[in-house]
């Protein structure tokens, strides 16, 4: 049986491939069990796919999946842990960021009773003051909202369990935080502190607009807190209107001179209503949206291409692959680790 996949999503990553093989390929020959690579063509327009196919003709280790199109980060995550056959699955980001020589690291934990072992990165340096001031104050109102406690500072570099992974893969929803989702199923957790490097080659793929979509997903997809700011807004302003009308009253009896009425109060009590109902109404939309998503029951990726994964061919007609059968978990690994 297989014992370790590592899945990595590939978005435009021509530029990595050859090294990232390479530096992969150096830390699977040290290790003394069989594995396999998993890599997800998240729709790339560069030659990333063509530079998967020429890898899986030259080593059978190297399985791929091509989406159709692109469908991002998560649900190329999503797709990998459908796919992946290891025991232990570790997932880690193409560029190289997440060294791939801590690999040995994680297995040391995972072999030691944990079923999921992050990676968490102790410092960014490298990395822009915005994105080390947004990343920061992101985490810490997440763990602050969030129903489960979603370590800060870690990214989706972990290795998981085979029972964690049949769990996640068995979760039917669409919005797939992976991070979130890994710390909601529990079990036994650590952490190993690491040193995160700079970008390897190619541009950095995560734009802010996609940053910000998962850091909205992620609170949205575990916290329920926004919901409750609606009503909080609604109690404030309900308070502030009581004390301005208490203020009118009082000028209106003991100070009629009073420069601070009619049109004035008018607006800024108009703006500010408006302000909290549009408030408002755009977070239930963000609930609406994420319900309406889930209720279509769309799959979650369309596949153009599978390379490798022996008995799986006919996951190509059905996109969302069979959830195993020991989802249930019996067993959480084989008896020899
Ligand atoms: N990625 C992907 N689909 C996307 C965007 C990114 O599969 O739509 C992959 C990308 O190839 C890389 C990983 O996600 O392997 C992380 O992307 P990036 O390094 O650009 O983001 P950051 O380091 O800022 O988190
Ligand atoms: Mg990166």
């Amino acid at each position: 049986m297989l014992r370790y996949s590592i899945v990595v999503p590939i978005y435009n990553e021509e530029a990595i491939i050859p090294e990232l093989y390479r530096r992969l390929h150096s830390v699977i020959a040290l290790l003394d069990e069989t594995a396999e690579l998993v890599f997800i063509d998240d729709g790339s327009h560069d030659r990333s796919l063509s530079l998967l196919r020429h890898l899986h003709e030259r080593d059978p280790q190297v399985c791929y999946l091509s989406f159709a199109r692109n469908f991002g980060h998560q649900v190329a995550v999503t797709a990998g842990l459908n796919f992946a056959r290891g025991q232990a699955v570790i997932v880690m980001d193409a560029d190289l960021q997440d060294p791939p020589e801590l690999i040995p690291d994680l297995i040391q934990k995972w072999r030691q009773g944990y079923q999921v072992v992050y990676a968490q990165r102790t410092q960014r340096q490298r990395e822009s003051w915005f994105k080390r001031f947004t990343a920061y104050w992101f985490y810490r109102t997440l763990r602050r909202l969030a129903d489960v406690d979603i370590p800060t500072d870690t990214g989706d570099f972990c290795l998981m369990d085979r029972r964690v992974v049949d769990l996640l893969n068995a979760m039917p929803e669409r919005n797939r935080y992976i991070r979130g989702l890994r710390a909601w199923v529990g079990f036994r957790q650590t952490a190993i502190p690491f040193d995160r490097a700079p970008r390897y080659a190619g541009s950095v793929k995560y734009t802010f607009g996609k940053s910000l979509a998962l850091a909205i997903n992620s609170l949205v997809g575990f916290s329920k807190v926004p919901l409750r700011l609606s009503t909080y807004l609604g109690l404030v302003s309900a308070a502030i209107s009581l004390l301005m009308g208490l203020l009118v009253l009082y000028w209106r009896l003991f100070a009629p001179n009073s420069p601070l009425t009619g049109y004035t109060i008018i607006t800024v009590v108009v703006f500010f209503l408006g302000a909290v109902q549009l408030i408002s109404i755009g977070i239930l939309g963000e609930y609406i949206g994420r319900i309406y998503e889930e209720i279509k029951g769309r799959p979650l990726y369309t596949l153009s291409e599978i390379g490798g994964f022996q008995n799986s061919k006919d996951s190509l007609r059905t996109p969302q692959p069979q959830i195993r059968e020991s989802v249930r978990g019996e067993s959480i690994r084989d008896s020899d680790g």
